[in-house]
C-alpha cells in the first residue's frame, strides 16, 4: 500500500503552518513543516515529497526564487509546487506560475479549497498511478491499493515489478521494446542498461507463477503482455 503523500510545507507563520500541518494530517498526507528556504532546501536534499506547498512571503529567499531554483534542478523538477500568497492580483499569479509553480492559492483559503488543489497537481503529475485498476485475463491490478492478484489470490510484487506490470497491463497486447520500457516505467534513467529490463521481467514472472506465461518475450522486439496464455497449462 502506498505510503501518505508527503507534503512540504513552507511557511514561516507558526499559526499558518499549524493549521496546514493539522488539515493536512487529517486527509491522509504526511506534512513536514520548515519555515524558510533553507530548511526547505535541506529537506528537499534528504527526502523528495510529493507535492510542495510554498509560501511566497518568506525570510531569506522568497518563495518565487525558490520556486524557480527547485525547477532549475533535475531532482526537484518532478515535484508539484503550490504557492501560497496573500497577494490576488493577476501579475503576481504570473509570476508565480512563470517561476514554475504548478499552481497557487491565496490567502486566506479554505481547507477545502487547499486539499482539492492539492490532490489536483498530484493527479496532474501521475495520471496513470492514482486509484485506477486494470484486469486482464484472471490478472486483476488496483493502483490505489497497490494490490495484484490472479484468479483472486494475492501476488506480491516489488515497486519496479509493480510499476512494471501496470504499464503492461494497460498497453496489452502491444510489443514494448526495452529502450520503451526505460522510458514508460523507470522514467529518469540515464545511467540504466537495457539488461535492467529483462532483470525484472525475470523477477515479475517468478512473482507471478502460474500466470507468468502472459509475459511474452517477442524475439528482437521486446515484451509483450497477453490475455492469451492467461490460462494456466495443465501439462
Ligand atoms: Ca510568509
Amino acid at each position: 500500500m502506498k505510503d501518505r503523500p508527503r507534503v512540504l510545507v513552507v511557511e514561516d507563520e507558526p499559526a499558518i503552518a499549524e493549521l496546514i500541518a493539522v488539515n493536512l494530517r487529517h486527509a491522509g498526507f504526511e506534512p513536514v513543516c520548515v519555515e524558510d528556504g533553507e530548511a526547505a532546501q535541506r529537506e528537499l536534499d534528504a527526502v523528495l515529497p510529493d507535492v510542495i506547498l510554498l509560501d511566497w512571503m518568506l525570510p531569506g529567499a522568497s518563495g518565487l526564487q525558490l520556486a524557480r531554483r527547485w525547477r532549475a534542478d533535475a531532482r526537484s523538477r518532478p515535484v508539484p509546487i503550490l504557492m501560497l500568497t496573500a497577494r490576488g492580483d493577476e501579475p503576481d499569479k504570473v509570476a508565480g506560475l512563470d517561476a514554475g509553480a504548478d499552481d497557487y492559492i491565496t490567502k486566506p483559503f479554505s481547507t477545502q479549497e487547499l486539499l482539492a488543489r492539492i490532490r489536483a497537481v498530484l493527479r496532474r503529475r501521475a495520471p496513470e498511478q492514482l486509484r485506477d485498476s486494470v484486469a486482464i485475463g484472471e490478472l486483476q491490478l488496483d493502483a490505489a491499493t497497490h494490490r495484484v492478484s490472479w484468479q483472486g489470490e494475492p501476488i506480491r510484487l516489488g515497486p519496479t515489478e509493480f510499476r512494471l506490470l501496470h504499464y503492461l497491463m494497460k498497453h496489452a497486447e502491444r510489443v514494448h521494446s526495452r529502450q520503451q520500457l526505460l522510458d514508460k516505467v523507470w522514467g529518469d534513467h540515464v545511467f540504466i542498461e537495457e539488461r535492467t529490463v529483462d532483470v525484472h521481467v525475470k523477477r515479475l514472472r517468478e512473482a507471478l507463477g502460474p500466470a507468468s506465461g502472459m509475459v511474452e518475450t517477442v524475439r528482437g522486439a521486446g515484451y509483450r503482455l497477453t490475455a492469451a496464455r492467461s490460462r494456466p497449462r495443465h501439462d
